[in-house]
């Protein structure tokens, strides 16, 4: 298939929820946190990571990973925002919102393998490849960051809390 060579995405998924999601932070505007969190995600991208898809077709036999990596995010944000501040749908949406939206260049890059013929999702994705750091660390180092980016976003949730 002409796909396979392509690179899929850039840090795991669950990283982009995680540091997107603690934008909202800062702020409760949808406009700030929507631009904000698609600029955190190339920002994200384009520093050397590791990642475990390559390759769009690897989604067939990873998809556990890709299943747990898709709801780790969310669970984590969620878990911490309800033990921050009860379950109060005012304070908990604008974390899953600029979450979300730092995930969305990774799902447009999925559609883009979807609908191929879409032009507008074609040219989405030569940007995001664009942005995307060819260099790839190892397993044990990028893992490892990314663990570390996540905790310092999560640190930051939990250090400045909304009024
Ligand atoms: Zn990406």
């Amino acid at each position: 298939m002409f796909l396979v060579n392509l690179n899929l995405a850039g840090m795991i998924l669950s990283t982009h929820f995680i540091t997107g999601a603690a934008l909202a932070s800062f702020s409760d505007s949808v406009v700030i946190l929507f631009c904000s969190a698609l600029i955190l995600h190339f920002v994200l991208d384009a520093i050397p990571h590791w990642e475990y898809l390559d390759e769009f077709d690897e989604i067939k036999q990873k998809w556990p990973l890709v299943a747990i990596d898709i709801l780790l995010g969310p669970s984590l944000i969620l878990f911490s925002i309800v033990g921050l501040y009860g379950f109060d749908w005012l304070k908990i949406w604008p974390f899953l919102f600029s979450g979300a939206v730092s995930v969305l260049p990774d799902g447009l890059s999925f559609l883009h393998f979807m609908l191929p013929q879409n032009r507008l999702l074609e040219k989405v994705f030569v940007f995001h490849e664009f942005v995307h750091n060819k260099k790839n660390l190892s397993f044990k180092q990028g893992f490892l960051f990314q663990i570390v980016i996540n905790l310092v976003f999560l640190l930051a949730i939990f250090l400045l809390p909304k009024g």
